[in-house]
């Protein structure tokens, strides 16, 4: 496959809008992230010129590498595991943080930000060991015990799911975060509307937008991986 990120582009948007026409939902509703941490900035740029809007970077490093090449002529998002320590580093470039875990972490965000930030809660549902995020249990209890920290609005929830190509599984794990997400909306918080939920990467995300991602997070089928 000797494809350019443009023709990638195509094809992945292609398989979004299937998906979409599977599940009655309209491709507006999905917006691709595209992951650029294993690639140049030169690749990222490719990404940006073909049309791509969103780009995430898992590492303080790379995200402000990329962000001082290419600006704010995209929206930046923070996918990775976040060190408390490292967010100064980042608050001030990113539109999003997917990956927050614990409430040391929103007391930083919400120190360090001087506007609301739009943060996903990560929640491990797969119950993986190897993989970050609070339990389902724990989520909605989690978002409530945000409500005094002004600068962090709890846009959605975010999952990894494993690395399987058990498609029931799968999907049974998407489904979890979508009804979890059902739960802490219905609680009508004003810091946590949580409308959004950011699932699904390059193996597995036509799965998530069927089953109701807003946001799918694509590394390795959109921009390579070397
Ligand atoms: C690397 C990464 C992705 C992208 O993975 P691909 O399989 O390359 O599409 C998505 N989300 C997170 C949190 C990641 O770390």
């Amino acid at each position: 496959m000797n494809m350019n990120v443009e023709q990638r582009l195509l094809r992945i948007n292609s398989s979004i809008e299937q998906a979409c026409e599977n599940a009655g939902r309209s491709p507006e509703d999905v917006k691709v992230v595209a992951v650029t941490k294993y690639v140049s900035i030169e690749r990222a740029e490719e990404a940006v010129t073909a049309g791509i809007t969103h780009l995430g970077e898992n590492r303080d490093t790379g995200l402000t590498e990329k962000y001082e090449a290419i600006g704010n002529r995209v929206d930046w998002h923070f996918i990775g595991s976040l060190q408390t320590r490292k967010v100064k580093q980042i608050i001030d470039k990113v539109s999003y943080i997917h990956s927050l875990d614990r409430h040391s972490l929103a007391v930083e965000i919400d120190k360090r930000a001087d506007k609301p930030v739009n943060c996903f809660v990560q929640v491990n549902v797969s119950g993986e060991e190897s993989k970050h995020g609070i339990s389902p249990e724990e989520t909605s209890g989690f978002i409530q015990s945000l409500q005094e920290l002004e600068n962090i609005s709890v846009i959605g929830l975010m999952t990894m799911a494993p690395h399987t190509e058990d498609e029931t599984f799968l999907r049974s794990c998407f489904r979890s975060l979508r009804g979890l997400q059902e739960e802490v909306k219905a609680l009508g918080l004003p810091h946590a509307p949580c409308t959004e939920l950011s699932m699904g990467m390059s193996n597995d995300f036509h799965i998530a937008i069927e089953e109701g991602a807003t946001f799918v997070r694509i590394g390795t089928a959109l921009v390579g991986n070397d």
